[in-house]
């Protein structure tokens, strides 16, 4: 029977993600921030309206209205959503995967390009950053030219090193690539830096979103924005009912009240600034890398990120282990930001173990 498992799908290991627990959770880049006490009781009290005996809207309509709004979608673009962005993902390579058929990305980049790639049957190509974690864009085209990629991914700023890529470089392989470029905007509320307003100018732009970054990471919805005639190949694609009653519902109701998430935002772009500081000043902290993103990647001494995430998990702080991925990443923790006290609870506990 086991002949029946595509083979690169059985050397493949399930993406881990740690059971819940009593951590102080800084290793997913949740916002931490709830809603207000009225805006929750005026949500509780519009709940019936969700109608969770009928299929949700297929369309989902009054959300997509308010999207366009919050997320500055030009006019006469459109978006198609998906039960977060990872499932656009899915979706965009099932619309353009064939035999033979590439998708291309810096790295170290968000893995579920590469994962999402293998389920489909198509063939990643990693380009890697140069030492600072920018594009390399003599590598980026030399190898769309080479591979002729149906899709390139930039997450902008990048996960997890945190930083912009240059707009330039960016505008550049937009222009050359013979396929399209998705820019990733998981973390656009901390960058306050967008391709958004520059779909008019490149047919094969299409630019993602979500909600998770913001503060509606259980919500679990995502969009792409782009041409209407390309968004509409991978509405195609998308199954009816991927968005649900209760997404639809709770996503509509505080995208009407988005300046509550703004304010969040606000607030830890501020903690970012702090912790940025306050990380590089930290005895044992090899280097601090900027972030444009709700999240900071460090580097600590050789061979020691093991042993200080144990330590720090231990004592009772979950943040990111990137070593074990090797290569560049080696040696390198990520820490996401959260309210001042957390942001303080994990510099004690990096101050007495590191
Ligand atoms: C977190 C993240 C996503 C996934 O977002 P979901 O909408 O929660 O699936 C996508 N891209 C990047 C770069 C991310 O960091």
């Amino acid at each position: 029977m086991k002949n029946w498992i595509r083979p690169e799908i059985a050397a493949l290991s399930a993406y881990h993600v740690p059971a819940p627990g009593d951590w102080i959770k800084l290793d997913a880049m949740e916002n931490p921030y709830q809603w207000p006490e009225e805006l929750q009781q005026e949500w509780l009290k519009s709940l019936p309206d969700a109608e969770i005996n009928r299929y949700p809207d297929p369309a989902a309509r009054e959300l997509v209205a308010e999207l366009h709004k919050v997320m500055e979608v030009p006019e006469g673009f459109e978006i198609v959503l998906g039960n977060g962005s990872d499932e656009l993902i899915q979706l965009l390579m099932m619309t353009v995967a064939k035999p033979g058929r590439t998708i291309l990305a810096p790295e170290p980049t968000f893995v579920m390009y590469k994962m999402i790639a293998q389920f489909v049957g198509m063939e990643f190509v990693g380009v890697p950053l140069d030492v600072d974690f920018e594009l390399d864009l003599d590598a980026m085209v030399a190898a769309i030219e080479q591979h002729q990629p149906a899709v390139v991914f930039l997450a902008y700023p990048n996960n997890p090193t945190g930083n912009l890529f240059d707009r330039a470089a960016i505008e550049k392989i937009l222009s050359m690539a013979p396929g399209f470029v998705v820019v990733d905007e998981a973390y656009h509320v901390f960058a306050e830096e967008s391709f958004m307003g520059a779909l008019p100018h490149y047919e094969n732009l299409l630019v993602m979103r979500t909600v998770s970054k913001m503060g509606l990471a259980g919500l679990r919805l995502g969009l792409m924005a782009g041409a209407a005639h390309w968004i509409n190949e991978v509405n195609k694609v998308r199954l009816p009912y991927n968005i649900n009653v209760l997404t639809q519902h709770a996503a509509t109701f505080i995208l009407r009240h988005a300046e509550v998430l703004e304010v969040q935002a606000a607030i830890l772009r501020s903690e970012r600034e702090q912790l940025l500081q306050q990380l590089s000043l930290l005895k044992g902290v090899v280097k601090v890398y900027p972030s444009k993103a709700n999240f900071v990647l460090i580097r600590v001494a050789d061979g020691s990120a093991d042993r200080l995430f144990e330590a720090l998990k231990e004592g009772g702080v979950l943040i990111k282990n990137l070593s074990p991925a090797g290569g560049v990443l080696a040696d390198c923790l990520r820490v996401t930001v959260s309210t001042p006290q957390e942001n303080h609870q994990l510099m004690d506990a990096l101050r007495t173990r590191l």
